[in-house]
């Protein structure tokens, strides 16, 4: 296994595998998605091909939903198509192995939506979901603000009750896409915190609303990947209140299983994978054959259990150990490859150099730390494992 503490030994001896059968027609699925692939994915520069799920590109994602890969699970009534979870997860690996840009819908997709048909309105679902689904409405998390990451209990951000809408001044922070975005899923707070978990609630906010303010944060890479949003006297109708007031944790942490058990979260460099093999040629050395094995295997084992952990989800559980585990371990994993790359390649790290090879190692190994802190960091997860084992 990829990272082999004693911790996450005994956390493996509980993951809970589900026997999984791919659905009928998935062969045909594979090849259908690698047909739309090849014929619609517009041209990318090595190092956009990796870590593709935060490149976004309006086009390939409106083309992704006419054809009708977004939403694939949701009802036909709101825009979906009632595939099977694992259809979509088919869909999903084979965009993320051909490195397509997929950022532009990437959240709303994985998350907004299923937050939105799970606890939404009607009228929420019908407003919102078609759209999602076409490619036309980009998503957005509103989640962390300066001095709340890993403790999303201590949200400060308030809304204020006005007749009938919600008055809401504050600064959220790392918003992933929000430059794109339509839409966004806030936490903000409502009520006074009684225990600490009560007294939040989440908001469909528009983000073309008065007083919305979006501006970027550039990484770094240079990439400009997140933002800072800031609400100066917005005004949220009542209506755009996705479930009860005060539910908000209950249903932020339904939300995180789907944020953190998917292929993203093993898959980020997988084009440098790609380029060792080809780079390693019909004949590699004991050594990077070695490599190549080593890293197959893991990959493989990762996919299994990412797998499981979406079957869970389509039988209705919350495999919320299963995705800490997946996205801890994943994690490791996207990050230890660059390194192991690296030590075994005689190549020249070179943002600027002309190889994709070196490009991308350059790259990866400059953004690869971020990996384990997006959607959770490490020691949470661990939190988390550690919990449902009864360790803490
Ligand atoms: C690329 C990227 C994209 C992101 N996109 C979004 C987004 O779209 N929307 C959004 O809302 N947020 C987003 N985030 C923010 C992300 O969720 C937070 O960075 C993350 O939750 C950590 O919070 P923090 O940065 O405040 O660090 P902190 O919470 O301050 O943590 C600092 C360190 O202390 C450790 N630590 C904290 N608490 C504990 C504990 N109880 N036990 C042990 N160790 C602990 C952490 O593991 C970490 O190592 C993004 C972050 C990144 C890097």
């Amino acid at each position: 296994m990829p990272a082999s503490t004693a911790g996450s030994t005994q956390a493996m001896q509980t993951f809970r595998v589900l026997p999984f059968a791919p659905p009928p027609g998935s062969v045909a699925l594979r090849e259908e998605i690698r047909a739309f692939i090849a014929e619609n994915m517009p041209h990318m520069d090595a190092p956009q091909r990796v870590n593709s799920w935060a490149v976004g590109n309006r086009e390939f994602s409106r083309a992704l939903g006419r054809a009708g890969y977004i939403g694939m699970t949701w009802p036909k009534r709101y825009g979906g198509r009632d595939r099977h979870p694992l259809e979509r997860y088919i869909v999903l690996e084979e965009l993320l192995a051909a490195g397509a840009p997929v950022g532009m819908h990437w959240i709303a997709d994985r998350q907004s939506g299923p937050l939105i048909l799970r606890f939404g309105t009607e009228e929420q679902r019908m407003q919102f979901l078609p759209r999602i689904a076409a490619g036309e409405l980009f998503g957005c998390i509103g989640m962390s603000e300066p001095g709340t990451g890993s403790d999303l209990a201590s949200v400060r951000m308030r809304a204020v009750r006005d007749g009938d809408s919600w008055r809401v001044n504050g600064q959220k922070v790392w918003t992933t896409n929000a430059h794109n975005a339509g839409l966004m899923i806030a936490l903000l707070r409502t009520g006074e915190a009684g225990g600490r978990h009560e007294g939040l609630t989440q908001f469909l906010v528009d983000l073309t609303a008065p007083g919305v303010t979006v501006r970027p944060i550039i990484d770094l890479a240079g990439g400009h990947d997140f933002n800072e949003v800031f609400f100066d006297d917005v005004l949220i109708p009542d209506t755009m209140r996705v479930g009860a007031e005060g539910d908000g944790w209950k249903q932020v942490t339904a939300e995180l299983s789907l944020e953190r058990s998917g292929p993203e979260r093993y898959m980020s460099c997988f084009g440098l994978f790609l380029t060792l093999i080809q780079r390693a040629g019909a004949n590699p050395d004991a050594a990077m054959t070695g490599l190549i094995g080593r890293l197959s295997a893991e990959l493989w084992t990762l996919r299994q259990m990412s797998m499981s952990a979406a079957a869970q989800l389509a039988a209705g559980n919350d495999p919320m150990l299963e995705a800490a585990i997946v996205k801890d371990l994943g994690n490791s994993f996207e990050q230890e490859l660059p390194r192991l790359v690296q030590a075994a390649a005689d190549a020249d790290m070179d943002l600027s150099a002309n190889e994709d090879f070196a490009r991308l190692l350059a790259l990866l190994l400059q953004i690869s730390p971020s990996f384990s802190l997006r959607g959770g960091t490490r020691e949470i997860l661990r939190g988390i494992i550690a919990r449902n084992l009864g360790l803490r």
